[in-house]
């Protein structure tokens, strides 16, 4: 039974778990995902200190000359009183020392031989850095379900962090199908085929974050497709394409049946890409993906992505769209639940022109992907529409409206 594409979306956000946990030293984390809470143990920054290279006054002095015969620096801990009628020089970082109302920055007032004029404005506590005001000890500053960048190992550093937990590194095996496939490295025939989804899926997985392996390309028979599942079975997800089809030849299916598969979705009703199966073997996802590359292209970006994000512990697993305006109109074919590919320049989205399900090359161009139902004929210049992004990661953690609407 075909199912739709939300459903298929579904069935991968109920039935795809993710994956267990380990300890990382934070530089070994980017891109993995929290696996708990983490709750600051201390306020950042640590004690109140200077924002600027000034001085440390009371309020009371404005527009005083005062006395400024002490400096505190940046590692220093000052144990001294700052007085009225008096200024302490002192440095970006550095602690401020007990009495100190506010600092001014040393652009701010005028130096003199036995002391230095201030300002006639100087407000309370400015440019004091409070503790805390960053990270306050006992918040939670990083939730279960995030994904690690720079920025979050910054933080994670600034509170003495060194190891986190996360969830494990996810496994993929590639291989392809077709007994007309050779490799990219050899020579070929004329009536010959390269495999260019092979290498497609392994940088695209890589990309996002998992570790890759390619196993072969199978001869269209049981007993190899079976060979190369069985050396396969020990990555999180298997990705494979072609033989899933009506053709003579297209044993995939059935070998993955053999060996146990379960199958979760048998078919989507989507163009391109109809022929597409979900399964699992034990604990091991099987996807098999069309033959026709931008087919396999654009349903892996839909499905493979969406199973990458769930395995990984992200609570951020659902697709989300970034609102668009057509470019120019543009003709679809109607009648299907239909992806359309296009570019995006920040403002409009323009369809590309040739995007046939087994064509390679349309995809280095799409930047996003438009979703529409059967009854759209025209996606006419200036109608909003709802794109996927293809080329960077739009996620939400619930459902997103992902199908546009045509305008007429
Ligand atoms: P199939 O589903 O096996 O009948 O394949 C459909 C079409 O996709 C055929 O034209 C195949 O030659 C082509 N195809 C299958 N696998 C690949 C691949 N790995 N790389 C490029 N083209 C492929
Ligand atoms: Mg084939």
């Amino acid at each position: 039974m075909a199912r739709s594409i939300l459903e298929a979306l579904d069935i991968i956000a109920t039935h795809i778990t993710p994956l267990d946990k380990e300890i990382l030293p934070i530089e070994m984390s980017l891109g993995r995902v929290v696996t708990e809470n983490i709750i600051a143990t201390f306020n950042l920054p640590r004690f109140d200190n200077s924002a600027m290279d000034g001085y440390a006054v009371k309020i009371a002095d404005a527009l005083q000359k005062v006395t400024c015969n002490e400096v505190i620096y940046a590692g220093d801990n000052p144990s001294m009183t700052l007085q009225e009628g008096t200024a302490i020089k002192i440095m970006t970082g550095a602690p401020i020392p007990q009495g100190c109302e506010a600092i001014v920055p040393i652009e701010n007032v005028q130096v003199e031989k036995d002391g230095i004029t201030l300002p006639q404005e100087i407000q309370d506590k400015h440019f004091i850095r409070m503790a805390g005001e960053d990270i306050k000890k006992g918040t939670r500053f990083l939730n279960a379900g995030e994904t690690i960048n720079a920025y979050t190992i910054a933080s994670l550093a600034s509170q003495g962090i060194s190891h986190i937990s996360v969830h494990r590194e996810i496994k993929v095996a590639v291989f392809g199908t077709g007994d007309e496939l050779r490799p990219h490295y050899e020579k070929i025939e004329d009536y010959q085929l390269y495999n260019s989804n092979s290498p497609m899926f392994l940088t695209r997985s890589k990309q996002l974050g998992c570790s890759v392996r390619f196993i072969s390309t199978s001869a269209d028979t049981i007993e190899a497709l079976e060979t190369s599942i069985k050396s396969s079975l020990d990555a999180d997800i298997i990705i494979t394409s072609g033989g899933v089809s009506v053709g003579d030849k297209d044993f995939t299916k059935e070998a993955f049946t053999n060996l146990g598969m379960q199958t979760l979705i048998d078919c989507i009703d989507i163009k391109p890409g109809r022929p597409t199966i979900i399964g699992k073997i034990d604990q091991t996802i099987i996807v098999n993906l069309p033959g026709n590359p931008l087919a396999s292209m654009v349903n892996y970006e839909l499905f493979v992505r969406a199973i990458i994000r769930k395995l990984s512990g992200s609570s951020t697993y659902y697709h989300n769209t970034i609102s668009t305006t057509i470019q120019s109109d543009f003709s679809v074919r109607g009648g299907k639940y239909a992806v359309v590919l296009g570019s995006f320049d920040g403002q409009t989205f323009t369809p590309l022109q040739a995007q046939m399900p087994g064509m390679v090359s349309p995809m280095q161009k799409a930047d996003g992907m438009l979703l529409i139902t059967p009854d759209i004929k025209t996606l006419s210049k200036g109608s909003k529409v709802n794109m996927i992004p293809i080329k960077w990661e739009c996620t939400s953690d619930t459902q997103a409206t992902l199908f546009s609407v045509s305008s007429d």
